[in-house]
């Protein structure tokens, strides 16, 4: 068939670790003889790590952040994004980041209401973030957020 763009939907989630590693590896041996393109869902952000060079960070179908995988990792914005890399375990004893808890539930992902949809659950969350969706803005080259306090802060 010879694609240029793969979808690769959660390929590697319920796998043991080093069944994990070797389809990576191969996804990404392909990608260099082939010259391949791929979108790469999932929840684990070890694996988005290793595997992207950029990255899209989704909340209740909405896209709320993209930058390049450094970028995102190093200096993450938008909250969801703070809270989601916060958990990731650090190997160090000197170096540990503390913890941001995302309060609340997930709102229902149908028919949601015409604001931030982050909003229930951010700590930051003002008036402004209840009048409407923040659109996603460009706040650096190639990073982009969804957030009226991130674009406020930028302009
Ligand atoms: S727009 Fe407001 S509620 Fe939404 S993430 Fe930003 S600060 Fe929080």
């Amino acid at each position: 068939m010879k694609p240029k763009f793969i979808v690769c939907d959660e390929p590697v989630s319920a796998l043991d670790v080093s069944i994990q590693a070797q389809i990576l590896n191969m996804l990404r041996s392909l990608q260099n003889e082939l010259g391949l393109t791929y979108i790469f869902i999932t929840h684990d952000l070890s694996v988005v790590n290793y595997i992207s060079d950029d990255i899209a960070v989704m909340y209740l179908g909405r896209l709320i952040e993209k930058a390049p995988t450094e970028v995102l990792f190093r200096s993450p914005l938008h909250p969801y994004t703070k809270a989601l890399l916060s958990a990731l375990p650090v190997p160090s004893l000197h170096n540990r980041q503390k913890r941001i808890l995302i309060k609340g539930e997930l709102s229902s992902p149908i028919d949601p209401k015409p604001v931030c949809r982050f909003a229930a659950r951010c700590d930051h969350c003002t008036e402004e973030c209840l009048r409407g969706e923040p659109p996603l803005v460009e706040v650096a080259p190639n990073h982009f957020v969804s957030c009226f306090r991130v674009a406020g802060k930028e302009a």
